[in-house]
């Protein structure tokens, strides 16, 4: 007891003034296996990279408040479940970090964010909610039950548990600097202030409003002084005017195993011919080059295994009828051959050395990336510029930002939720570094 009592008063005389950025100094008070620290974090969004963040603060011993527009958290990720929960990805950590781009990303800060959180961490991370996963023939990571629900019911509760309080219907209105952060939100009843020594803000892109991620907070930040490049759609479909003619055959049909080049990038995998044009992996993948042309546009292999040699190799000896023939003896798609028929300017092909060159290299013409509101991701966000190593706003120390909000882009495969858990550890743990916790503690990456 007097131990205790002794202990008690050592840690208390430690403890050092809200708002000073000593990073050494304890503001926590241990007792036992409880820890309490001194300062108190808001987090606004509840998205993954949010509760990420709330998880890591609370485990320091903060005191933590997560706040959301919306009536519950996690909205886009239960989305995001609906086509089976694509949690991260089994390749190694150096090909993994070459997925990330956006202008001015700091060299090296993705490996070192990654090592901070990366796959293995995030399925021991959900095997710690009871959510085992399996890693599929792609490499993609999946929870064993294709969901979300379950994983966000748990991680909520175990939040709930560990001391996070939850503010629903609180949307961020505004922040004031002074000797703690203020931050009025637009309630049901007028605005609310709360006051904090350190924030995360992890609002999510522009992609999918109804799940709360409506881009919002990009002129509240704006007017901050704080540079935001535009939110622009990331992993979506691009347009293209089909004729009536190719939809009636092609619409809804598959291009499988195919690669498509766009300038000098190449992707592997699947596109679907849709009413407004091709959505898929592929197109995904190739975005950020299209976006960069100014004739954004595909060139098609549809046979990439074979050359155009062993192609007119395998028609052999036929005379006439070239597309009819390669349709079986070259296992053509119905899609690929639609396109090949359908296109204007395309065929009739004369021989078989011009069907195969046609099959080997198919340029396709896209007018537009469909709207922002129905991408999976958005590209853009608060510029690297405006944020140091730790993800804080160099202007506005003390607020630090995470997840799709900041300006990087990622192919599906589930980078996108890889990243954003990475950037709210990460903030989070800047956020405890900044309050004086001893928060680079490498415990706190440990599944609670
Ligand atoms: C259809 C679809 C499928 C997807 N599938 C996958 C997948 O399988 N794998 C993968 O890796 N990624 C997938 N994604 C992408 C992934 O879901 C997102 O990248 C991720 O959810 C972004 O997390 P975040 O925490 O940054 O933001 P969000 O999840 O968007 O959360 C942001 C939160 O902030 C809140 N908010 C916004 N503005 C305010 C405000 N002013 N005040 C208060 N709160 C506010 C919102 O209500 C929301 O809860 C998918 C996305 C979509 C749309």
């Amino acid at each position: 007891m007097h131990l205790a009592a002794h202990n008690l008063f050592v840690v208390f005389v430690r403890l050092v003034p809200a708002g000073a950025n000593s990073g050494k100094s304890s503001r926590c008070l241990r007792l036992g296996a409880l820890v309490h620290c001194s300062i108190e974090i808001i987090i606004i969004g509840g998205g993954p990279a949010g509760l990420r963040a709330a998880e890591v603060a609370a485990a320091a011993g903060c005191t933590v408040a997560l706040f959301d527009a919306k009536p519950s958290v996690g909205r886009k990720l239960l989305v995001a479940g609906r086509g089976g929960l694509n949690l991260t990805h089994i390749e190694s950590r150096k090909r993994f970090v070459t997925r990330y781009t956006g202008a001015d990303q700091p060299l090296g800060w993705w490996a070192h964010t990654l090592a901070g959180f990366d796959a293995p961490a995030l399925r021991e991370w959900a095997a710690g909610l009871g959510v085992a996963t399996f890693a599929a023939t792609s490499g993609r990571v999946y929870p064993h039950e294709l969901k979300a629900a379950p994983l966000l019911r748990r991680w909520v509760h175990r939040l709930r548990a560990a001391g996070v309080r939850f503010h629903l219907r609180h949307s961020l209105a505004g922040l004031r600097p002074g000797t703690r952060w203020q931050v009025d939100f637009q309630t049901e009843g007028g605005i609310a202030t709360h006051e904090a020594d350190a924030i995360v803000l992890a609002l999510g892109g522009g992609s999918w409003p109804d799940t709360g991620s409506t881009g919002s907070w990009v002129s509240i930040l704006e007017k901050m002084g704080v540079r935001v490049a535009p939110l622009i759609a990331a992993n979506c479909g691009w347009e293209i005017s089909w004729s009536p003619a190719l939809l009636a055959r092609a619409e809804g049909q598959p291009l499988k195993n195919i690669t498509a080049t766009a300038n000098s990038a190449t992707a592997t995998g699947e596109l679907m011919v849709t009413r407004y044009g091709l959505e898929g992996g592929i197109i995904y993948q190739l975005g950020p080059v299209l976006r960069s042309m100014a004739e954004p546009a595909l060139n098609i292999d549809f046979k990439p295994a074979h050359s155009v040699e062993q192609l007119v190799r395998k028609l052999g000896n036929c005379p006439r009828n070239f597309l009819a023939e390669a349709r079986s003896r070259w296992r053509l798609s119905d899609a690929a051959v639609a396109l090949l028929e359908n296109l204007p300017g395309r065929g009739p092909y004369t021989s078989a050395l011009s069907l195969a060159a046609a099959v080997k290299t198919f340029p396709l013409k896209l007018s537009r990336p469909r709207p922002l509101n129905e991408a999976i991701s958005s590209a853009g966000g608060v510029c690297w510029s405006e944020v140091n190593d730790e993800l804080m706003l160099h202007r506005w120390p003390g607020v630090f930002v995470a997840g799709e909000m900041i300006d990087w882009d990622a192919p599906t495969g589930g980078y996108l939720m890889q990243g954003c858990f990475a950037t709210g550890n990460r903030a989070a743990r800047g956020a405890l570094a900044w309050g004086g916790i001893a928060g680079g503690s490498a415990k706190i990456d440990q599944p609670a």
